[in-house]
C-alpha cells in the first residue's frame, strides 16, 4: 500500500520519538529541526533532511508541527522560510503542539488562504507514549482533513478524537494542562507540608499515591521526585507555559482560573531557581529547597 509522504517539523523530545515510529511505519519521511544537530540521526534513519521548515513542506502530502509554543509555531510554518510558504494546496497540515486556541484560529485562516486544512492536534501522553505510538490526539478542524489524516497518526496513538471544529483540540488540551499542572503544583506543596512537619516522607507519599488523590499523574510525580530522576519527559517551562496559555483561554471564555494562577507562580519560582530544563516533576523538588 502506498503511504502518504509526511514532513515532520520540531524533533524534540515528543517529536523525535514520532518521527521514529513513522520511519518504523514505511511513510517517506522529511524532517526539519532547528538544530539540525538533532536531525542527523534520522538521515540514518531513512528520513530525508531538509534545510527549511518551506522545504520539508514542498515534499510533503501531509506535514506535521510539533514544537514547543506559539513564537516557534509561528516560526516555522509563517516565518521567511515557512512551511506554508510551500505546501501545495489540499496538503493536511497537522499542528501537534500545545498552543493558544487564538494562534491556532489565525493559524488555519492563513492555511485556508493558501488552500490548505489545518488540523489542531495537541496530544496527551509524554515521552515514553510518542516513542512507542501510544499518543492520544485531540482535534479539531474538519472531519474531512482528520480522515486524511488518520493513516498517518495511526501509527503514532492509540486514538484520534474529533472535538469539533479548528481551535477545540487546542482548548481541550490546555484545559486538560491546566488541571495536570495543579495538581502537579499542590502535590509539591502537599510534599513539602510533609517534609516541614516532620511526617515520614515514604509513608506519607505512599498515603497519598494509594488513596483518593493518587491520580495517574500523582502517582508518577511522586514517583519520579522519590528518586530524585528530573531527566525531562515534558520540560518544565513547557508547562508554564501551557498554565499561562489556559489563564489567557479562561479569560477569553469569562472565567478567573483562580487555581491556575498560583500554580503557574509555582512552577516559575521553580524556573527562576533554575528548574525550567528539567522534567516538570522538578517542581517538587524546587518547592522542598525554597
Ligand atoms: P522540546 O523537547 O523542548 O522540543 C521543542 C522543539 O521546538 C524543538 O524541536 C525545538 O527546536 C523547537 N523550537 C523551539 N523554539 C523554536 C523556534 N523559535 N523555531 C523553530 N523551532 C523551535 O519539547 P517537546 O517536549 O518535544 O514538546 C513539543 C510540544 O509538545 C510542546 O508544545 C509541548 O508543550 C507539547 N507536549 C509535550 C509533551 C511532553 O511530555 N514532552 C506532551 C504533550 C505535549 P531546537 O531543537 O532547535 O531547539
Amino acid at each position: 500500500m502506498s503511504r502518504q509522504r509526511v514532513a515532520l517539523i520540531g524533533l524534540g523530545i515528543m517529536g523525535s520519538g514520532m518521527a521514529g515510529r513513522l520511519l518504523s511505519a514505511g511513510f517517506p519521511l522529511v524532517v526539519y529541526n532547528r538544530n539540525r544537530d538533532k536531525a542527523a540521526p534520522f538521515e540514518t534513519a531513512g528520513a530525508v533532511l531538509a534545510a527549511s521548515p518551506r522545504e520539508a513542506a514542498s515534499r510533503a502530502e501531509v506535514v506535521i508541527s510539533m514544537v514547543a509554543d506559539d513564537v516557534a509555531s509561528r516560526a516555522v510554518w509563517l516565518g521567511e522560510s515557512g512551511a506554508l510558504g510551500a505546501a501545495a494546496p489540499g496538503t493536511v497540515l497537522v499542528e501537534s503542539s500545545t498552543l493558544s486556541v487564538a494562534w491556532v484560529r489565525e493559524l488555519a485562516e492563513a492555511a485556508r488562504q493558501k488552500h490548505c486544512e489545518l488540523l489542531d492536534a495537541p496530544v496527551t501522553g509524554t515521552k515514553p507514549h510518542a516513542a512507542n505510538g501510544e499518543l492520544l490526539f485531540l482535534v479539531g478542524g474538519s472531519e474531512t482533513a482528520l480522515a486524511t489524516a488518520r493513516p498517518v497518526l495511526a501509527p503514532l496513538s492509540r486514538d484520534a478524537i474529533y472535538l469539533g471544529p479548528t481551535g477545540s483540540g487546542a482548548l481541550m488540551k490546555l484545559i486538560n494542562n491546566f488541571l495536570c499542572g495543579v495538581q502537579a503544583a499542590s502535590l509539591a506543596e502537599a510534599a513539602a507540608l510533609v517534609s516541614n512537619a516532620g511526617l515520614d516522607r515514604e509513608k506519607a507519599l505512599a498515603v497519598l499515591t494509594n488513596g483518593a488523590p493518587g491520580s495517574p499523574l500523582v502517582k508518577t510525580l511522586a514517583a519520579r521526585a522519590a528518586a530524585g530522576d528530573f531527566t525531562p519527559n515534558f520540560v518544565l517551562r513547557l508547562m508554564a507555559k501551557d498554565l499561562s496559555y489556559a489563564i489567557e483561554e479562561g479569560i477569553r471564555n469569562h472565567l478567573n482560573l483562580r487555581t491556575a494562577a498560583p500554580a503557574l507562580a509555582e512552577f516559575e519560582r521553580a524556573i527562576a531557581a533554575g528548574y525550567g530544563d528539567r522534567d516538570f516533576s522538578a517542581v517538587i523538588e524546587a518547592m522542598q529547597r525554597s
